[in-house]
């Protein structure tokens, strides 16, 4: 289907499907990677507090207070920190600012299915380097010419942690073009590479509110880097919507951020929950990539995938598969709270036991 209203560019897209937002009642929902634990309630109370009849002023556009939270959080500059609209626009701003060259954007061959799409919107060139046999990242496969180089750590949908040696090893060596990490997951079980930043001009390392700090509604996403790299998006960022956080974003986020005690106690229930689940599915026969991230990546030897996943579905529990080469077998389940990671896994030995 296509219009010829349409400008060329938009008949070549082939645009991100996210996790489906079924509209249906008592689903356990563990397809996106949301945060069962919910957003810190001071997170909430600042949003409250923020509707008012100020609501008809624009939001500050550099959104200062967040970037001041943020550098303080991360030990950081302002100079160093950008806001957006999610990580996804985060991301969409770094692909624009810093990876159209005529050498060809570097990323895994499984990795986060959005890094094609923007290269797709953008014109930009890349190549696929594929992850070891165990899906692991060898960073000297990245020793290569190249326009940029961007993965996920811990990756996605594999939930595998690159060390951050690994990361400083590779900056060590490709001087020549900008280095992107995704931190979506790192806040639960990776150091951040944000520890480099200061040391390598070509760093930058972005991050989301919506997994670690339960804010995927609110809308915000962050990056870290060289004053020089923040200009970039910045000046992206300015030719394209100078509002991306509204004032109710902006008042969450801080708030968020100044809350570590909900943080950590969530993070660390988060990642409890994780290792109990990855035991649970081991015992059921599954075989569990170790896992970083607030999900985990399992395929059955025995059992067809999408099999499993629809009849999870039936039984009103959501898993995401992904139809894609070398992982057609995983199955990418969200850890959620102990009461949900119960019901995945009885809905799942019954599963299991009918063949
Ligand atoms: C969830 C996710 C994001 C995007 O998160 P936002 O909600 O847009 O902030 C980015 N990268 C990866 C790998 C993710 O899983």
């Amino acid at each position: 289907m296509a219009s010829p209203y349409w400008s060329p560019v938009v008949c070549r897209l082939t645009p991100y499907v996210p996790g489906e937002q079924p509209k249906l009642d008592r689903l356990v929902k563990l397809n996106t990677n949301e945060n069962p634990y919910g957003p810190s309630p001071k997170a909430l109370a600042a949003i409250q507090s923020e509707l008012s009849d100020a609501l008809r002023l624009y939001p500050d556009p550099n959104a200062e207070r967040l970037k001041r939270a943020i550098a303080a959080y991360y030990g950081t500059t302002s100079a160093q920190v950008f806001v957006g609209n999610g990580s996804d626009e985060v991301l969409a701003h770094a692909f624009h600012a810093l990876f159209q060259h005529p050498a060809p954007l570097l990323f895994p061959d499984i990795t986060y299915s959005f890094y094609p799409v923007y290269c797709g919107l953008y014109g930009i060139e890349y190549v696929t380097v594929p992850l070891a046999e165990d899906f692991t990242l060898r960073v000297a496969d990245y020793l290569r010419p190249n326009g940029g180089i961007i993965f996920a750590n811990p990756n996605a949908p594999t939930g595998c942690l690159l060390p951050l040696a690994d990361i400083e090893w590779l900056l060590e060596r490709n001087r020549e073009s900008a280095l992107v990490v995704d931190e979506a997951y790192i806040d639960f079980g990776g150091d951040t590479a944000i520890a480099l930043v200061d040391r390598y001009p070509n760093l930058l390392v972005t991050q989301t509110l919506s997994k670690s700090r339960a804010l995927a509604g609110l809308r915000v996403g962050l990056a870290v880097g060289h004053p020089e790299l923040i200009e970039a998006l910045e000046r992206v960022k300015n030719s394209f919507n100078s509002y991306p956080l509204d004032r109710l974003a902006i008042a969450g986020a801080v708030a968020a951020f100044e809350d570590h005690a909900h943080f950590e106690r969530t993070r660390r229930a988060i990642i409890a929950n994780r290792e109990r689940l990855s035991a649970a599915l081991a015992e059921l026969g599954f075989e569990v990539l170790p896992s970083a991230a607030n999900f985990v990546f399992a395929r059955h030897p025995r059992r067809d995938a999408a099999e499993l996943a629809a009849a999870l579905r039936e039984r009103s529990v959501i898993v995401r598969h992904f139809r894609q080469p070398r992982i057609a077998q995983f199955l990418r389940i969200t850890v959620g709270n102990p009461e949900q990671n119960a019901t995945l896994l009885a809905t799942l030995d019954q599963a299991l036991a009918v063949s």
